[in-house]
C-alpha cells in the first residue's frame, strides 16, 4: 500500500503563521503543502481523498484504504465542532453507500 505520509513538522518553527482553513475555517498552522492551498491537514487529507474517489472511484479508494481515513479525519472534525455534513457535504455523500432503491 503506498501511503505517503504529510504529517511531517514544520520546519520553519514557531514562527509559522496561522490562518484559517477555507473549507472547516478552524484556525490552523502549516506544517507541509496545506498551508499553499488555505486547508488544514485534515482539510487537505480530505481533498486529496475525495480526488482519488472521483479519479478511480470508491471501490480502490477503499482497497485502499483511503475511506477508512476519511471516516476518521471526518469523526474528528467532528469531534472538533466542525459542521463536516455541510462543509464536506459532497465527501460524505461519497462515502455513504448508495443503496439500490
Ligand atoms: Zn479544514
Amino acid at each position: 500500500m503506498a501511503r505517503v505520509s504529510r504529517f511531517q513538522k514544520s520546519r520553519f518553527g514557531h514562527t509559522t503563521p496561522t490562518y484559517r482553513c477555507r473549507v472547516c475555517k478552524r484556525l490552523t498552522r502549516n506544517t507541509g503543502d496545506e498551508g499553499g492551498v488555505t486547508l488544514c491537514l485534515h482539510c487537505w487529507e480530505l481533498a486529496g481523498i475525495e480526488n482519488t474517489i472521483s479519479d478511480n472511484g470508491l471501490e480502490l479508494a477503499r482497497e485502499w484504504g483511503y475511506v477508512e481515513t476519511a471516516t476518521r479525519l471526518l469523526k474528528e472534525l467532528r469531534a472538533k465542532g466542525i459542521d463536516v455534513d455541510t462543509v464536506w457535504a459532497s465527501l460524505v455523500a461519497e462515502l455513504t453507500p448508495k443503496e439500490a432503491v
